[in-house]
């Protein structure tokens, strides 16, 4: 039997086990998938719970998505490329090799007709989710990023390595909180967790104003997944803008998760609808 798991600090409210068991009956592979609260002083002896039990794989969320990079034997391009890893396999020889599954997740989510060539995106946050997503546009050929952060001298350091890797793309940042004028932005995405469950969830990443200046054919992307649709998206939904809800890229990087480990893929939409009644 295949055993997966999940690490992290806190994990309550994840749904992950349920959308990576639907993922693994989908396959028909007789597996189990189990939430491990981890903090980071617990990594190392948790690494080791892993490899003595036999564990094929496991997915890291916060906050071990970077501080695991010395623990990893080999490190994939695209976890590189953004600097944090979210999916580990542990090989037969117990080495273990981390790749970055949000890249693709975030990618898949946006409908294959939306076409973000030579265009220029909004990004709220500038964590780890906001850096899977520059590499998800960079694959998608957008030409400028505009970042909104609270603390322009904390972000100096990711804008740097961003400025560094995706030389294709031109950056500026900006303070997140006085009013913006987004009228030249073609996809606004929150990689915030400001609207989700049980941490601001009745609010906006943004003020309501700024959306209105988006362009009428703009998207609007949450990476929150819970709830599916948070305040921000049904603000952009009542002012008729297109909107990507993050569930879909969790989908989609489990997926994505699933077939590293196994070789397998399984289908979006049974995954999809097990996360939906988890929810
Ligand atoms: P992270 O690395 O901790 O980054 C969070 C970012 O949000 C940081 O830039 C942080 O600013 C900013 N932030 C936090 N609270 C804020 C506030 N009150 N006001 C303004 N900015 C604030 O977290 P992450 O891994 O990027 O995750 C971000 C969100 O994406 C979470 O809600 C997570 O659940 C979600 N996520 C979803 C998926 C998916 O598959 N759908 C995958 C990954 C993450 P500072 O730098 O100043 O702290």
């Amino acid at each position: 039997m295949y055993k997966f798991g999940l690490i992290g600090y806190p994990l309550g409210h994840s749904i992950s086990a349920v959308i990576q068991h639907a993922g693994l009956q989908d396959i028909g592979l007789e597996g189990s998938y189990e939430a491990f609260e981890t903090k980071p002083e617990d990594l190392l002896e948790r690494l080791k719970f892993f490899k003595h039990n036999d564990f094929n794989g496991f997915n890291i969320t916060i906050p071990l998505k970077t501080i695991i990079y010395p623990y990893l034997d080999d490190i994939d391009e695209k976890a590189g490329i953004v600097g944090c890893v979210n999916t580990v396999k542990i090989n037969s020889d117990k080495s273990l090799a981390g790749s970055n599954t949000d890249i693709y997740g975030f990618k898949s989510a946006i409908p294959k007709n939306i076409v973000l060539r030579g265009k220029s995106a909004a990004i709220l946050g500038t964590g780890g989710a906001a850096r899977a997503a520059v590499a998800g546009l960079s694959e998608l050929g957008i030409s400028h990023i505009d970042f909104y952060t609270r603390n322009i001298i904390n972000s100096n350091q990711v804008l740097t390595f961003l400025r560094e890797k995706f030389r294709n793309i031109s950056f500026n940042v900006y303070q997140i909180q006085p009013p913006k004028n987004l009228s030249d932005i073609s996809i606004l995405i929150n990689a915030t967790p400001i609207g989700m469950r049980g941490y601001m969830m009745d609010e906006m990443p943004i003020f309501i104003q700024d959306l209105e200046t988006l362009p009428k054919d703009a998207v609007v992307y949450d990476i929150i997944y819970n709830p599916t649709k948070t305040l921000l998206l049904q603000q952009a939904e009542r002012l008729g803008l297109q909107t990507i809800s993050g569930l879909d890229m969790l989908i989609y990087q489990a997926q994505k998760s699933i077939e590293l480990w196994t070789g397998k893929t399984p289908d979006t939409k049974v995954m999809k609808i097990a996360a939906l009644e988890a929810l």
